[in-house]
């Protein structure tokens, strides 16, 4: 009898325990329960009077302490804060400018444990405005038109000179600028898709357009620039009378820009016949896009006003003005070659330039401001130039690659039906439907005025990644079509110039392993930066104060997240909640990213607690820490998008692939944190939380990888929809438009081809010459004239998609001097 009332005792206690920590509840519920817990032991137990009053009197002593915030913060939370601030690594400036600037966005509830999906599917999808929609469909096209990556890049070596003077005439250059300075003020979203259309016809002009309306002298001035530089400078920019570029990088500072040797000295000189305050500069920069045809530098180095002429400091930090390259003393350099790409790139330097102060942007009272100004600038840019083009990359190789697949035949078969090119396009399929919704869910993030430090850096990453991933998958499935460069060939250059996108704004490898969780885990955590201020502010009481209600609401987060992820890995995420609003195929996938966001901030914080500061240098598990929020992002994109949509039920078979693989991803990123945790005995405690029933996820099925990759290879609205926003050309005589309509001709044969094979069965045809077996048939009157009309011109139009470019033994280099003139040297 004592026994099954004990037993009864011990799961009412962890039932009822369980439940305080999941629903976080107060300190005194958890008094209370404890007090209670404690009589019914202690009564079962038989203990005397004596000891059990003592026992109780300590439970509610201890209750009392942790209830009454005076005697709580002075007998515990500020010995825990001493010993925080003796642990916290030491930050420099430049490490909280770029922690302090930005917005959290989605990125905060997915570190919450608890995402609000109804919230995020209540945000309306971003829209063109009709006059937006008009400059795509218009002025966008006929851009396209105008230029051609191959003869861009192999022949004129640089964007041809109507196309460049047609993009400062339409105002490309000035799409961020608004409309007041004689800009286009377009929307982030529009921003988005027309870098996006242009990186699926040239690279060089979607770069060109690119890198003016990203981080550089237009952001920035928009941001910070005084009235006088903004009327100044602004119109001209929109005009494209001023070319703009931006010099950060130096030789000695790539990756750790903060670390920039360029130097400027506040001193007094000469500017146009007066004695003015000035600086002299001294740069050396490398690798600026348009720095070779740039009429405007903005040029980033590090002030110092030895003389105290400001008042100040004497090392007065980053800073950034505005030099025109025509000033005396300013040296713009040759080209460099970036993987063959011909958008303008090359080094310039000065050497003791004098400007006044008034260069600097902003004005005087900006000295020393400029790490900060291009840390909240970067955002926005990096939110959408490299993503946005990378999508466009990856759905020119997505609709080429899948066209041709279904165009070219190996052993009579489509080579898209073999297994193996499955496997390949449904990867492709999967990667761009995750993609393109990240990039549409974020610009529209921007577009709500948000500033998503950490979310840029995600979708920076993992959409060039992902671009990446998909054009080598092209690369593969194409063959030596991909291979042999010419015009007859779409991917070469964009699988070429793939690593620019990995290496520039923030190296990939970088990004990865430092920025994205580093930032992450302090902007996004919901108390970690409240605790860094706190033991930050010099005013003691405030400092108590302020860090007692950050630590123990961090505490009651944990151990409910401790529990939670438990109750979820136990039950397969079914006590999590699907919003209402989401369509019943896509229900469970929310319940899964609800229970991984509850293990991210878990395994966040048992991360912090054992390893402190030093989880900063242990990038391998920070960079996967840092995979698991972005794969949550990436799926809540995902999940976003198909509402959005309207719920195409023909799209299911990529949403299912690119969520599957999401989850996929995520339980490899927290098992490889797990096996690689360097407290074994704590890595244990996590697995048996994480994954009490071990591993759940697996793979996209081949049977869905083949529904998604059957997408691929004929026209269909799914097809449209994943590849939307692209530039497809009309005319046949295009490398891009002749696989269009091999593969509508392909598509309409079927049938005829089904008749012939029907009457190769049936003996009707020999099998024997299959290049004869359209005449042939329709001799045997087994198809009709038009029938044999279609198959011809399928047949054409498959042969010119199998073509590929050959040249002179020279390379068509003496060809080439003929026409130009020029001599041709060796
Ligand atoms: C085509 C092109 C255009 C560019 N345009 C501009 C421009 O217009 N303006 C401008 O200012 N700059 C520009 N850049 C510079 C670009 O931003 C830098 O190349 C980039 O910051 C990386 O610097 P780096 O090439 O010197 O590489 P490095 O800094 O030498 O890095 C080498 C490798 O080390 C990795 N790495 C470095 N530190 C860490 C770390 N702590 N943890 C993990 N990995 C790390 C990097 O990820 C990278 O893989 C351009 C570069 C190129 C190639």
């Amino acid at each position: 009898m004592i026994f099954w009332l004990a037993l009864w005792v011990a799961v009412i206690t962890v039932a009822g325990l369980f439940t305080l920590a999941v629903r976080r509840a107060s300190g005194g519920s958890w008094t209370l329960t404890l007090a209670a817990i404690l009589l019914a032991v202690m009564s079962l137990a038989e203990i005397g009077p004596n000891l059990s009053a003592a026992a109780l009197v300590l439970v509610i002593a201890a209750g009392g302490l942790f209830n009454y915030p005076n005697l709580r913060r002075g007998l515990v939370s500020n010995p825990l804060l001493a010993a925080f601030r003796r642990v916290l690594p030491p930050m420099s400036r430049t490490e909280q400018e770029a922690i302090d600037a930005g917005t959290v966005w989605w990125d905060g509830e997915l570190f919450s444990g608890s995402p609000d999906w109804d919230r995020l599917l209540s945000i309306a999808p971003p829209r063109l405005t009709a006059e937006e929609a008009a400059f795509l469909a218009g002025e966008c096209e006929e851009l396209c038109r105008m230029i051609d990556d191959w003869d861009s890049t192999a022949v004129q070596q640089d964007v041809p000179p109507r196309a460049w003077q047609y993009i400062k005439d339409r105002g490309f250059l000035g799409m961020i600028i608004p409309k007041q300075y004689g800009g286009r003020g377009f929307s982030a979203y529009m921003h988005s898709q027309v870098v996006q259309k242009l990186a699926t016809r040239s690279s060089a002009a979607c770069v060109h357009v690119m890198v003016p309306n990203s981080l550089g002298p237009a952001e920035l001035l928009l941001h910070y620039g005084t009235r006088e530089q903004k009327e100044h400078y602004l119109p001209r920019l929109a005009a494209g009378l001023d070319i703009p570029c931006f010099g950060l990088t130096n030789p000695h500072a790539g990756s750790d820009a903060a670390a920039i040797p360029d130097t400027g000295v506040v001193c007094r000189g000469l500017w146009q016949g007066e004695d003015v305050l000035g600086m002299r500069l001294t740069w050396e920069k490398r690798y600026i896009t348009l720095g070779p045809i740039a009429t405007l530098l903005g040029l980033a180095f590090r002030l110092h006003d030895p003389e105290r002429l400001l008042g100040g400091e004497t090392d007065l930090g980053i800073t950034c003005a505005l030099i025109p390259t025509g000033t005396p003393g300013v040296s713009i350099g040759r080209r460099h070659m970036p993987l063959n790409a011909v958008f303008q790139n090359g080094p310039n330097w000065g050497r003791d330039v004098f400007m006044p102060l008034d260069r600097i942007i902003g004005g005087p009272k900006m000295a020393g401001q400029g790490w900060r100004m291009l840390m909240e600038c970067l955002a926005a840019g990096r939110s959408i130039s490299l993503p946005s083009s990378a999508c466009g990359y990856a759905k020119l190789a997505v609709r080429a690659t899948g066209a041709y697949s279904r165009v070219r035949s190996q052993f009579r078969t489509p080579i898209g039906r073999f297994e193996g090119v499955e496997e390949a396009l449904a990867r492709m399929g999967g990667n761009l439907y995750m993609m393109d919704a990240a990039r549409r869910m974020t610009a529209g993030a921007i577009d709500m005025g948000e500033k998503p430090s950490v979310i840029s850096a995600i979708v920076k990453y993992h959409l060039t990644e992902r671009g990446r991933a998909v054009v080598n998958d092209a690369m593969d499935v194409l063959g030596g079509k991909g291979i042999c460069m010419g015009p007859a060939n779409l991917l070469a250059r964009p699988y070429q110039q793939l690593p620019i996108a990995i290496t520039v704004e923030g190296a990939n490898i970088l990004t990865r392993s430092l920025i994205i969780y580093g930032q992450g885990a302090i902007r996004c955590h919901p108390y970690v930066l409240a605790e860094m201020r706190a033991a930050a502010e010099p005013d003691r009481f405030r400092a108590s104060k302020d860090f007692d209600r950050a630590i123990w609401a961090h505490v009651s987060f944990a151990v409910s997240n401790t529990a939670r992820a438990f109750l979820h890995g136990l039950t397969g995420s079914w006590f999590t909640s699907a919003p209402a609003k989401a369509a019943s195929e896509t229900r469970r996938y929310y319940r899964h990213l609800t229970r991984f966001s509850v293990c991210l901030a878990f395994v966040s914080d048992v991360a912090m607690l054992v390893l402190g500061g030093t989880l900063k240098r242990r990038e391998k598990l920070s960079a996967r820490l840092g995979d698991v929020l972005s794969m949550l992002y990436l799926a809540s994109a995902t999940l976003k998008r198909y509402e959005d949509e309207g719920r195409r039920r023909d799209d299911l078979p990529l949403l299912h692939w690119a969520m599957q693989d999401a989850l996929f991803r995520i339980q490899t990123a927290l098992e490889g944190v797990i096996a690689n945790f360097p407290s074994r005995g704590m890595a244990r405690c996590l697995a048996r939380i994480v994954f009490p029933l071990g591993r759940r996820f697996g793979a996209p099925s081949d049977k869905l990888g083949h529904e998604a990759a059957t997408l691929l290879i004929a026209p269909s609205e799914t097809r449209d929809r994943l590849t939307a926003g692209m530039h497809i050309p009309d005319n046949e005589t295009e490398a891009l438009g002749a696989i269009e309509a091999a593969l509508d001709a392909a598509a309409a044969c079927e049938p005829i081809e089904q008749k012939i094979r029907g009457a190769v069965k049936n003996s009707l045809l020999s099998a024997e010459r299959p290049e004869h077996l359209a005449d042939a048939a329709l001799e045997a009157q087994v198809i009709t004239a038009g029938d044999h009309a279609m198959l011809t011109r399928a047949h054409a139009l498959r042969d010119e998609v199998i073509r590929v470019d050959h040249f002179p033994q020279d390379f068509g280099r003496s060809e080439y001097a003929q026409i130009t003139g020029a001599a041709v040297t060796g």
